[in-house]
């Protein structure tokens, strides 16, 4: 017999096609309530969900794999899949069952694809984090030219700014967007070209960065003639920004979310800071990997989600404007002499929705209900606001965000009118347009409701007339509404005179159920009601939704007011709670910093309920080369990197324009912030140290200028001992004569301090300690000076290094120091010249009684000057093997 022809069903076929548009993502192929998915994705789907694979049908003979989520759960799948690197293909069915039977009995339901999830794609609610921003980003080359455009899509914010491809890494961790853009050109070298980039990279075909075509696209959306409207924009930003509008066609399916006017980034406004700069001063995420831990974590006292936005978006990119920073240190001045007033307007702005958000699911077609009560109450919170404020002497930032605030009366009553205060999340059941605003709506619904009520009086009529009073008039949705009575009784309601009256439909177990002529009418009369009513209240929707979206770049502005004056009054809340103050800043080269702290460890400090912070000056005086620059030694655990750090955060909290965590301070603008931290601290990313901490040093030798502030902690601690000294020394030199800037530059390598009396613009400061009884007591505290040893012996004491290793150590270190001073012999000879070890009985003795042995061997390689705590545990394990 001849092999069965394989055949494919006609909802296979469709399967196929649809699949064959979107090969790079899970098609999501709606079935009635479920989205399956069949084959590979099925495979994968199944896999990086945790859901079980079944098969349906077979294709080509063979099984098909099949999963399925139901519809309803969809959104938390979606982020799971993002999350996992896939894209989603949401196909829906585009019209019922039964208008596909009236095609013809085989049809299948049409179906299509109505939008791709992505990264940067995302608007629910429920899958964003209401104070992180969403970027979807677009790199765009044309000529020698490079842009970068993003959008936050579930606000419509969007930017661009020209961006040589030298500034991309920096801009990209800047902004931090969740997917990129790239033109399909660049593809194949991108990962050479920013390394450190995690998130999607998405490429697009060079015709979605086509200039001609992306001006078309862009004067089309805008509505305007020329993009010179906004800002003389160069051919590589217009190619990004048409990119980003394309690829919103692409997944929306044609249907665009609310997208703002572009705004051009003013390329020189901000302080610049690279990416490693940013990882290593774990400004908006900790190293970690999380918020906890990070400064924006200390910092956010917000209490709208678009005041956490704006901090975020504040702390990503500091300014460098005097000015702006003056308005908004005079801001929260402001605040804090009006402490009333200001207790007031946070109250108000608690209330707060969250109206950006709202304004783009409107935008979208996926709003409900809720997003009309979103903007009016937030815009009724904006003018109570506004009037709060309107009556006193208020600073330039409130003036102009007042301004804002006004005007928005005729969308409030709109909405107030028309919608009720608490509506339901979906507009799918109705019950959210407020009685009063439609006549043939109340009328509808009263015919529906008295037709509800007459129904209950008809349950005690039919008692009456059958003499059962058990009998009940109930409701489901298979027979709509019906008579029910017991099996005990049917036989009287199926006999005269009562039979004329009830109709039998349907007979369970226990219970017949009946219907009437009556009922059925009134049933039907119900439901139309109750359905007209429903297409009423869809109308009005979409009617309030036009009003709404005709508005959206007022209320976006009104929404973005709201949150400056959460900032402001967050940060005046914070600069009272932690006893900040205001920094003096002008465009000179002052750095003074009295009594500063770092706002992250003093917090954790206070947490575990340890000892206080301990607060550190830091003055940098220009040499007359115009260099200044601290030279920073003291033991491992002293307080060094604490330091260093706590002044670049100083500097970035201060043009931001905050309040900052000093006693005084006097910032000459800070232009571009660098920090390095030593190879071994920064293990966790699992490179060659080494070489990631030299060509990071390799960029701020290159780029700093007399303008920059530079942290460097611990350079050339990746390599040997010789090798580091001869690097740091040198990167110190060139730092002082050519890049001119303002460091702090924190070493072990003591010989280092010499350095001081040869640099004008260098000096020696050392973090205290005190030495008792054999043990290092840290008194974190920044004096002036050079530390005379670096007590690594001691601190690998406190690590927990074993009794005998500790006493060994300081055996090889004391005979080190004394020859070393008295002949100058190499340390080889003293090494050599040194008596075995020999353990003294410990807890847990280490085998050595063997004579020079292996550990022996590896122990006189120990050099504990250069050891970190991290560093002596490892070779307390391999000294351990070895034994
Ligand atoms: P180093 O860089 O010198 O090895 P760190 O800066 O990492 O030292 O500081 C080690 C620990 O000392 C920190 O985790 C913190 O708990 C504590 N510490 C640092 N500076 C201070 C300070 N100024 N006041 C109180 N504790 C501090």
């Amino acid at each position: 017999m001849a092999a069965e022809k394989p055949t494919v069903t006609p909802m296979m076929a469709q399967f196929l096609e649809i699949k064959s548009r979107h090969r790079d993502a899970l098609l999501f192929y709606r079935m009635g309530d479920f989205y399956e998915m069949f084959f590979d994705d099925a495979i994968a789907a199944s896999e990086a969900l945790d859901i079980a694979l079944t098969k349906r049908g077979k294709h080509d003979g063979d099984d098909i794999p099949m999963c399925g989520v139901p519809h309803h759960a969809a959104e938390g799948y979606f982020l799971t899949l993002i999350r996992k690197g896939f894209r989603v293909a949401v196909c829906e069915q585009l019209e019922s069952p039964a208008e596909a039977k009236k095609r013809g009995a085989k049809s299948v339901v049409k179906r299509d694809v109505v939008r791709l999830v992505t990264p940067g794609t995302l608007t629910e609610d429920s899958l964003l984090e209401a104070r992180r921003h969403n970027f979807l980003a677009a790199y765009a080359e044309v000529r020698d030219d490079g842009a970068l455009a993003w959008i936050d899509i579930s606000t419509g914010a969007f930017h661009v700014m020209p961006c040589p491809l030298v500034r991309l890494a920096p801009e990209l961790a800047r902004l931090n967007p969740s997917e990129l853009i790239v033109s399909e050109a660049n593809i194949s070298n991108w990962a050479e070209l920013v390394p450190d980039f995690e998130a999607a990279t998405t490429p697009l075909s060079r015709s979605s960065f086509d200039s001609t075509s992306a001006t078309k696209r862009l004067q089309e959306l805008f509505g305007v003639s020329s993009l010179d409207a906004f800002a003389p924009f160069g051919l590589a930003e217009i190619s990004a920004m048409g990119a980003i509008v394309d690829y919103l066609e692409i997944t929306q399916k044609g249907k665009l979310p609310l997208v703002r006017p572009p705004l051009r980034e003013n390329v020189g406004g901000a302080m610049q800071i690279d990416a490693a700069t940013r990882r290593n001063l774990e400004i908006t995420h900790a190293l970690s990997g999380g918020r906890e831990g990070s400064l924006i974590a200390a910092m956010d006292r917000t209490v709208t989600a678009a005041g956490g936005r704006l901090l975020e978006r504040r702390l990503s990119s500091p300014s460098r404007d005097v000015n702006l920073i003056q308005t908004r240190l005079d801001a929260i001045e402001f605040t804090l002499t009006n402490k009333q007033q200001s207790g007031t307007l946070r109250d108000m702005l608690r209330k707060v929705p969250d109206m950006e958000r709202s304004l783009s699911r409107l935008g979208l077609d996926r709003a409900g209900p809720r997003d009309l009560t979103a903007i009016r109450n937030g815009l009724s919170q904006a003018r109570t606001i506004e009037q709060t404020l309107n009556s006193s002497q208020v600073p330039t930032l409130f003036q102009q965000n007042m301004a804002l605030l006004q005007g928005h009366d005729a969308i409030i009553d709109l909405l107030d009118a028309a919608v009720i205060s608490e509506p339901p999340l979906l507009s799918r059941d109705g019950g959210f347009i407020a009685q009063g605003y439609d006549e043939e709506l109340d009328e509808c619904r009263k015919l529906r409701d008295q037709g509800r009520s007459v129904i209950a009086s008809l349950q005690a009529q039919y008692a009456q007339t059958t003499g059962i009073q058990s009998l009940k008039v109930k409701h489901n949705n298979v027979l709509g509404y019906f008579i029910e009575t017991t099996a005990t009784h049917a036989e009287k309601m199926l006999s005269a005179p009562h039979s004329e009256t009830f109709i039998h439909r349907q007979t369970t177990a226990n219970q017949v159920r009946f219907t009437t002529l009556e009922l059925s009418e009134l049933e039907t009369k119900i439901h139309n009601a109750g359905g007209r009513a429903l297409e009423i209240e869809k109308r009005i929707f979409e009617v309030l939704k036009t009003e709404i979206i005709k508005e959206a770049p007022r209320i976006a502005e009104a929404s973005k007011a709201l949150a400056e004056f959460d900032l402001t009054t967050a940060l005046a809340d914070l600069a009272v709670g932690e006893n900040w103050v205001r920094p003096m800043v002008d465009s000179g080269r002052s750095f003074d910093i009295q009594g500063g702290r770092h706002p992250v460890v003093e917090r954790a400090l206070r947490k575990q309920g340890q000892s206080q912070f301990v607060a550190n000056d830091c003055r940098l005086t220009d040499g007359k080369d115009g260099a200044a620059i601290w030279l920073l030694t003291g033991p491992n655990m002293a307080g060094k990197s604490t330091f260093l750090r706590q002044n670049a955060l100083i500097a970035l909290i201060a043009q931001m324009g905050s309040f900052v965590p000093a006693t005084s301070a006097h910032i000459g603008i800070v232009s571009q912030l660098f920090s390095r931290v030593g190879a071994s601290d920064d293990l966790a990313r699992g490179r060659s140290t080494f070489m990631v901490e030299m060509v990071e040093t390799a960029a701020i030798l290159n780029q700093a200028d007399d303008r920059a502030l530079v942290i460097l902690d611990e350079i050339g601690r990746g390599t040997a001992t010789y090798d580091g000294l001869s690097i740091a020394w040198a990167t110190l030199e060139h730092l002082h004569d050519v890049n001119k800037s303002r460091a702090l530059f924190a070493t072990h390598y003591h010989e280092m301090t010499a350095l001081s009396d040869k640099l004008s613009g260098a000096d020696n400061a050392t973090v205290a300690v005190k030495e008792w009884e054999g043990d290092v007591i840290f008194l974190h505290e920044v004096i002036k000076g050079k530390a005379d040893r670096s007590y690594g012996v001691q601190v690998a004491k406190l690590a927990g290094l074993p009794a005998a290793v500790v006493e060994r150590a300081r055996i090889v270190l004391d005979a080190l120091e004394k020859g070393d001073s008295k002949t100058k012999t190499s340390p080889k000879a003293i090494i050599d010249d040194l008596p075995l070890f020999s353990a003294t009985p410990t807890p847990m003795p280490l085998q050595v009684e063997k004579g020079p042995s292996a550990s022996d061997e590896k122990l006189a390689e120990i050099l504990p000057d250069e050891l970190t705590p991290r560093e002596a545990l490892q070779l307390l394990y391999e000294l351990k093997a070895l034994s």
